[in-house]
């Protein structure tokens, strides 16, 4: 009389009202369900004195977000982000190739994946570089970035994006429009925060009291930071952002790849310098920087730790870093760099030694 107790299954209801009972993993299968335990690591920093939290890492989908990239494993990639605490997913109008074809393969994603989880997501883009022929199709006119904005988010599907940057300073237009263009697009709804690309130190000064007279959530500096490439500490972007409050994000953590063990032993074949070379060309890999990246990685061999980790904790803990952007090519890429934020903090001596190596003093 009391035969088996029944499985206990999920509901699903398709597209033409059919409902059909699944086990959890038959669930999985048909769609994305995220990681329960996603927030349970310390993953988040604030962003300067503003209201937001954004997760230590972020995902970047400047290279293998475009067509030429395979759809399944850009959606692995986001998903094995979010699944362990990545929030923010960062874009712009021209990542490609072709361009804008990251924002569309992202929203694509979103609406295979994410949509349930959109209040849980910062996604950026950016607007500043070539995007379409003609005189409004770049830099840092009212008219480029209203209309970019307005594409970037058909492209994606979405109603607004959290942040929308300048992503590259004008030196032809007014700083009073573009930055009049950023007022209108957070007053029109259609992004939350602004923020600011590749600006240096003083003319982010001189934005930022612009858009403070506009009363605008400005809250993020997006530069190029890294073991390499020390500029924002020379152009006061760094030391500008410790005294206005502003929140600092870095891009290209990893000089694309070149701090890692990846070119330790020629190019391999599914590397970004093989594949792609837009950026990152061969003629990078000198025997002088290759003697640098030998000698960080005995370093990091010493902590116990692969060269990308140390160079990711290098810059985690450091306080007026608000978040790392990291780029991948594979999920499991992403599931190493995540382990720099359990990285046991680099000694006076050692950064001393990382400073000795790269020659900072130049
Ligand atoms: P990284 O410096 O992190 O380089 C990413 C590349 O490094 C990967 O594609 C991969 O290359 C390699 N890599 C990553 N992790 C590992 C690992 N654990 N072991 C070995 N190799 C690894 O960042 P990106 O240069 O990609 O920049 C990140 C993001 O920053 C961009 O996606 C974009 O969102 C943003 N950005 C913003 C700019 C701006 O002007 N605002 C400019 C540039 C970037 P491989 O393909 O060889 O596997």
């Amino acid at each position: 009389m009391y035969g088996e107790p029944k499985k206990v299954c999920t509901w699903i209801i398709d597209e033409v009202n059919n409902a059909y009972a699944v086990d959890k993993q038959d669930w999985r299968d048909l769609m994305y369900l995220a990681d329960e335990k996603r927030y349970e690591k310390d993953g988040f920093r604030r962003c300067g004195d503003s209201g937001l939290l954004l997760s230590k890492l972020s995902l970047g989908l400047w290279h293998n977000f475009g067509d030429t990239s395979s759809y399944g494993n850009m959606k692995k990639m986001c998903e094995t982000a979010f699944d362990n605490g990545i929030t923010h997913f960062d874009l712009a109008n021209n990542y490609g190739p072709e361009p804008g074809s990251a924002e569309i393969n992202f929203g694509k994603i979103l609406k295979d994946d994410f949509m349930p989880y959109r209040d849980e997501m910062i996604i950026s883009t950016k607007a500043g570089y070539d995007m379409w022929p003609g005189p409004y199709g770049n830099w840092g006119s009212r008219k480029y970035l209203i209309a970019s904005l307005d594409q970037s988010l058909k492209r994606m599907g979405l109603d607004y994006v959290d942040i929308f940057y300048h992503h590259r300073p004008d030196p032809e237009t007014p700083l009073e429009e573009t930055m009049g263009a950023l007022a209108q697009i957070v007053r029109s709804g259609k992004a939350l925060y602004v923020g600011l690309s590749n600006y240096p130190g003083d003319l982010m000064k001189e934005a930022s009291a612009i858009l403070d007279s506009y009363h605008v959530p400005f809250i993020i500096n997006q530069n190029r930071y890294n073991i390499f490439d020390r500029t924002i500490e020379k152009n006061g972007l760094k030391e500008t952002c410790r005294i206005l409050k502003k929140g600092i994000i870095c891009f290209s953590p990893l000089a694309q790849g070149l701090l890692t063990g990846r070119y330790l032993n020629g190019i391999p074949e599914d590397s970004r310098i093989s594949r792609d070379g837009r950026f990152l060309k061969e003629s990078s890999l000198t025997d002088e920087v290759l003697s640098k990246i030998r000698a960080l990685n005995d370093l990091a061999g010493r902590r116990g730790e692969e060269l990308s980790r140390m160079a990711l904790s290098w810059l985690l803990q450091d306080e007026l870093i608000t978040s790392v952007i990291i780029g991948a090519s594979k999920p499991e890429q992403i599931i190493e760099n995540l382990k720099a934020m359990e990285s046991s903090k680099l000694t006076d001596i050692e950064l001393a030694e990382i400073d000795a190596i790269v020659g900072t003093e130049e």
